[in-house]
């Protein structure tokens, strides 16, 4: 908040770039490892040179968020390729430094870590959840590429979260809440915990900026008491060690702010009501010594039961380790300690990027992730979307919908994405439906396996497929998971039946016919088939022929149908001319009718044919409600629902009298529709985040949602996308359940 009332003061100091880059410098020449600071700073030419002209929204050289990017890479701990594409992550998107150029001045590795970069850059987000979805995927898919494109891309969020006061309103929130559910998800499954409680409390800020002033100015009102409770425990726990001779440094600190605010909501506080800001660490030198601090702490404290564990000898998927427990001081107040090994403690704070630099400490050569780790890395990153750590709601809610499903790779890498207890059946029909229909085996990591196998994250999958399969068998259907799979598997027994029923069947009438002196030929006539078909209610003779062949027409009905039929042709051709003619007259008649019944945007208008239609915005109609329309001066039919307000006071109008007229929704209607709703509620901090996580996880395509104050009454206005009236009844009913919701309203009534 500052920071724009800075922004407003013409003379305040932008950073420069080459300051900033001395001072990187002089950083990566004091880390441990050598780096070749020639060809970093060649990065950082190339970067200036691309970059030149361009500014960011504060008006600083653009070449200063990628300095930035590059300084928070290096405070993850990456290597120098890291680096080097941190410098450039933004030039192939941005300026007209190519691939080949990268790749020729700094090898292949770093231009493809770039490229990755742009890649992930240019995945659109919009808070619909199959997309958000598909750029998940795409991030993993990235990932099992290369994992630095994921570090340099949460590196890059994060300056661009530091730096968002300078952004439209619109903007903030929009990139927060993608923070929210993606970045910060994938820094914690990532192990990056100063990471993700960065990315979480920047997006807070402009999620719900009076949330969380609310914590900040409340955390404030409250440091002194605070600090001198951390002073307290803090000196007691050193004190207790000195005595016992255990070499160990304790951090106490403040929860961050997201994780305060998550409480408050879960369990309905003020901050008042919440004890546990406090967190204590303890890191020590040995294994042994965390336990021995354990029991220190029990024997100085109450401990709380049931919150003590044990990450050490079960670490987390993500590699966390370190022993938890609460305990209670002598005021009352419970807090909680962490004691950890300083190895442990770093990779609890830089995760996956902290394990990065001990495995190129291990053989200095090795830059990449070898083709094993690939694979060990993203299945334990998506055993970890499952993990359950229940003081995550936000997180949670995502994770859930990952839960859902299994990622598998082909043989070829390919992530794809299954439904939970998917089988290689599903697998092969995600494939593709001829390598579904053609499986005649399966085998999952080198391993055969039954059709039915349960595939798990990480499988690689391979099928084998022969010519002359027999085909999907019946049982297929119960194995298969996917709607997809399923659906497939019975168009393939439709369509194969069809073929052999209509074979059948027109078998079984020739041979009927011919008992009767008949050859198929002679009645295979079209001017002939018509009527008895028509008569029989069927499109197409092979229908008929189906029909016999499953025995929904008997043969000798049809026979003597086509024979009588025969008989009358015969006998009077004039009649037959005479029939040709009303047959035509009643083939146009048809074509009009279906021709004039073609819907417009899923409307169809009686008695007019490809007339403009639109939807009234007074009431905005979706499929399904009962809808009327008005014939406009020159814009065509309006359509609104048959409650709206404008409607039932118009259709009185005698001038207004005939401009009515009826319509109704097509039957199968593809599109979505706009509709809007104002919701009324007592306001409190996080309604509207709650709402937006509501509308989320329902899948509901928000347009937009304006939430206006009213004196301690909120009143929100939502549009969104909606398929029909039940789907938007479904999501009213489900924003009624939101506590301090008063009313949900469709407009118009
Ligand atoms: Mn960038």
């Amino acid at each position: 908040m500052e920071e724009t009332m800075e922004n407003q003061v013409p003379e305040r100091k932008l950073p420069d770039p080459d300051e900033m880059y001395t001072r990187l410098e002089a950083r990566l020449s004091g880390i441990g490892h050598p780096m070749d600071l020639k060809r970093i700073r060649a990065a950082y030419e190339l970067a200036k040179r691309g970059h030149e002209g361009q500014k960011r929204k504060d008006g600083s050289p653009y070449l200063t968020h990628c300095v930035a990017t590059a300084e928070i890479a290096v405070d993850f701990g990456l290597d120098e390729d890291s680096i080097v594409a941190a410098l450039l992550h933004d030039t192939i998107e941005d300026t007209d430094i190519t691939h080949d150029e990268i790749e020729r001045q700094f090898g292949a590795a770093v231009a493809d870590i770039v490229d990755g970069v742009t890649k992930l850059t240019r995945v659109q987000y919009t808070s619909k959840e199959d997309e958000q979805m598909e750029n998940l995927r795409k991030m993993l898919m990235a990932m099992a590429k290369d994992i630095r494109v994921i570090l340099i891309k949460i590196a890059d969020r994060l300056h661009n979260m530091r730096t968002m006061a300078y952004q439209s309103p619109e903007k903030q929130r929009s990139k927060s809440l993608e923070t929210m559910e993606i970045y910060a998800p994938l820094a914690h499954r990532l192990g990056m915990q100063r990471a993700k409680w960065e990315l979480e409390d920047l997006s807070l800020q402009y999620l719900d900026p009076d949330g969380y002033r609310e914590i900040t100015s409340s955390l404030e009102q409250k440091m002194p008491q605070l600090e001198a409770f951390m002073d307290s425990v803090k000196r007691k726990i050193q004190q207790r060690l000195d005595e016992e001779g255990i070499h160990a440094s304790i951090f106490s600190r403040i929860k961050h702010v997201y994780s305060i605010y998550r409480k408050m909501y879960a369990q309905k506080l003020n901050l008042d009501g919440i004890f546990d800001l406090c967190a204590f660490r303890v890191i020590v030198d040995t294994i042994p010594d965390c336990y021995n601090v354990l029991g220190i702490i029990h024997d100085m404290f109450k401990p709380v039961p049931g919150r003590f564990k044990d990450y050490i000898s079960t670490p987390k998927p993500n590699m966390y380790q370190s022993v938890h427990t609460t305990v209670i001081g002598t005021e009352g107040i419970p807090f909680e300690v962490q004691t950890r090994t300083w190895e442990m403690h770093h990779t609890a704070e830089y995760g996956i990027a902290a394990h990065w630099k001990y495995k190129m400490g291990d053989n200095g050569a090795s830059l990449r992730v070898g083709d094993e780790d690939k694979f060990a890395w993203v299945r334990r990153l998506l055993e970890s979307q499952q993990e359950s750590d229940a003081q995550d709601f936000f997180h949670n809610l995502k994770i859930d919908m990952f839960a859902d499903e299994v990622f598998v790779f082909s043989p070829k890498g390919d992530v794809i994405n299954l439904p939970a207890g998917a089988t290689p059946i599903d697998f092969a029909y995600s494939i593709h439906s001829d390598v579904g229909n053609h499986m005649v085996g399966a085998s999952v990591n080198g391993r055969i396996v039954t059709f039915d196998y349960v595939l798990q994250n990480g499988d690689i999958v391979e099928i084998r497929t022969s010519k002359s399969a027999p085909g999907p068998s019946r049982d297929w259907l119960n194995v298969a998971q996917s709607g997809s799979a399923r659906t497939k598997i019975k168009q393939w027994f439709k369509k194969e039946r069809r073929d052999e029923n209509i074979e059948r069947g027109r078998a079984m009438l020739a041979d009927e016919l011919r008992h009767n002196g008949v050859a198929l030929e002679e009645v295979l006539d079209e001017e002939l088939m018509a009527p008895v078909l028509k008569r029989l209610c069927f499109n197409s003779p092979e229908d008929m022929f189906a029909a016999i062949g499953y025995g929904g027409l008997t043969a000798v009905r049809a026979a003597n149908r086509l024979k009588d039929e025969l008989a009358r042709s015969a006998k009077d051709e004039k009649k037959t001319a005479l029939d040709k003619v009303s047959q035509a007259a009643e083939r146009r008649e048809q074509q009009a009718a279906r021709r004039e019944s073609k819907p417009i945007q899923g409307i169809l208008v009686q008695g007019l044919d490809n007339c403009l239609v639109k939807f009234s915005r007074c009431c905005t109609p979706v499929p399904g409600d009962p809808v009327v329309g008005f014939i406009t001066r020159g814009q065509g039919v309006s359509i609104h629902r048959q409650d709206c307000e404008n409607y039932i006071h118009r259709s009185q109008d005698p001038a207004e009298e005939g401009r009515w007229i009826k319509v109704s929704w097509a039957d199968e209607i593809s599109e979505r529709y706009n509709t809007s709703l104002m919701l009324f509620a007592q306001d409190r901090s996080g309604l509207v985040m709650d709402i937006a996580t509501v509308l989320n996880s329902l899948n509901a395509k928000v347009r937009t949602l304006n939430a206006r104050d009213n004196g301690g009454n909120a009143q929100i206005y939502i549009t969104l996308e909606v398929q029909n009236v039940q789907e938007l009844y479904f999501i009213i009913g489900k924003l009624n359940q939101i506590s301090g919701v008063t009313e949900v309203t469709r407009n118009g009534q």
